[in-house]
């Protein structure tokens, strides 16, 4: 609730009808908006000049009868619609109810629901659009691709049990392997994607690593223009690591900066170093930042071997640039004019648009990772099994995994695949 032009109610129920018709004098045609004044029907108070829609169930967003009403947004209108609707007997919906009722009846699937939620709390283009594709259903096609591929397997397996003087001729056992694993290295595949679709929605790593004083915080502050870390020129003073999310072309990054890798008696630096390469090991993409005037620091960059760090030399306001000296990239920057830094921010933005463009779906979350993970593991089971009966009981659990992520999870499928495969009653 708050002050704005417009603000909607949205009404989801049985009560719907009844509610609309009482506060509106009637019901607009289903799905076109009308101007009404709203009474209230208790009293006969004109609570305000709206427009309504009335969208009969099941051609609404939660399959049940719903009506809105877009109201003046102000805190008074809302609160006297609110109250007139309450003493209809009607209540506020719970957190995500809505979409809750559009699952149970069938409007979309889990899937879809998390999408819903993850475009809600989206806040760069790369999320929005990962969130729009899998609330299109994309990803829910694959699992559910998956799944009936699994159950009619399931079914043929069902079948040699259910006939068991009809031994399954040896080529449909060999049909039924090869399928078999096919969908599991297709699942694997599926599962080594580098935890891509997560890190989108939870914001790409990247960590600003290299020696004390070397210019980290001065860099963190300069990208996040603000002061998000503190710098100072005694050396070893970020003793934690600190974090600033920014939004780089689109795709959203955790940038950290870790504290100086130096080895020092001090306790709490020691912990403070510990946390820095711990972070800095996560990172996606690491920036080494160094003094260009002690190029040598950037030896120590053989820490941290691979394409997925960026070598930066700092401070290049104060000495020539040297880095063409340098048996290595670098990129030369100064934090204190911002020199450089535009340049170091295209790179980091084009490493990150080219691991993260995406051109197939990929899972999002943890909850689909590790019930595909069971999937893989069920079906492998499988494998090390002659036995029909036990073959079969660990299809059923992969197939009862991979309708949990989407939220299908009933047996009727698998029995109509079987009347639809076999002609069971001839
Ligand atoms: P950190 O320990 O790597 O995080 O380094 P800081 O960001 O705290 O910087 C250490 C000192 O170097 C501070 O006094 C900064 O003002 C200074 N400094 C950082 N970047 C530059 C730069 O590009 N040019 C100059 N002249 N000084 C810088």
């Amino acid at each position: 609730m708050g002050r704005a032009a417009v603000a909607v109610l949205r009404i989801s129920g049985p009560d719907a009808r009844r509610a609309l018709l009482l506060l509106a004098g009637g019901l607009p045609p289903p799905r076109v908006a009308q101007r009404r004044r709203l009474v209230d029907p208790q009293g006969g108070d004109v609570l305000d000049d709206a427009l309504v829609l009335w969208f009969p169930a099941p051609r609404s967003a939660t399959g049940e009868n719903v009506a809105e009403l877009h109201l003046h947004g102000s805190r008074a209108v809302l609160a006297s619609v609110m109250q007139a609707l309450a003493r209809l007997g009607l209540r506020l919906a719970e957190p995500g109810e809505f979409t809750r009722r559009a699952f149970l009846n069938g409007k979309l699937d889990l899937l879809q629901a998390e999408a819903i939620a993850d475009l809600a709390a989206a806040e760069t283009e790369a999320q929005r659009r990962q969130a729009l594709r899998q609330l299109g259903g994309e990803l829910g096609d694959i699992y559910r691709g998956w799944r009936d591929r699994l159950t009619r397997l399931l079914a043929h397996l069902e079948a040699a049990i259910d006939f068991p003087e009809e031994d399954l001729p040896p080529e449909i056992e060999d049909r039924i392997l090869g399928e078999t694993e096919g969908l599991v290295s297709e699942i694997e595949g599926h599962l080594a994607d580098a935890h891509r679709g997560e890190r989108l929605r939870d914001g790409i790593d990247v960590a600003i690593v290299g020696p004390p004083n070397a210019g980290k915080s001065s860099l963190l502050n300069r990208i996040a223009r603000r002061d998000a870390a503190i710098t100072s020129p005694v050396p070893g003073t970020t003793r934690d690591v600190i974090e600033v999310a920014i939004d780089l072309g689109g795709y959203p990054i955790v940038l950290a900066d870790t504290a100086g890798l130096r080895d020092s008696g001090d306790a709490i630096e020691q912990e403070g170093k510990r946390r820095a390469l711990q972070r800095a090991e996560r990172a996606e993409i690491r920036l080494f930042v160094f003094d260009a005037a002690h190029p040598a620091e950037a030896a120590g960059s053989s820490v941290w071997p691979g394409a997925d760090t960026i070598l930066v030399a700092n401070k290049i306001d104060l000495v020539p640039d040297a880095s063409a000296d340098l048996p290595y990239d670098v990129l030369s920057i100064s934090a204190l004019t911002g020199e450089g830094v535009d340049k170091l921010l295209a790179i980091l933005g084009e490493r990150v648009a080219q691991t993260y463009c995406l051109a197939t779906p990929v899972l999002t979350r943890a909850r689909h990772r590790e019930a595909l993970e069971e999937v893989v593991a069920s079906l492998r089971r499988s494998f090390s099994t002659a036995l029909p009966e036990l073959r079969a009981e660990d299809f059923r659990l992969a197939v009862r995994s991979l309708g949990r992520i989407t939220g299908a999870v009933d047996v009727e499928d698998l029995l109509d695949v079987i009347f639809r495969d076999f002609c069971i009653g001839k």
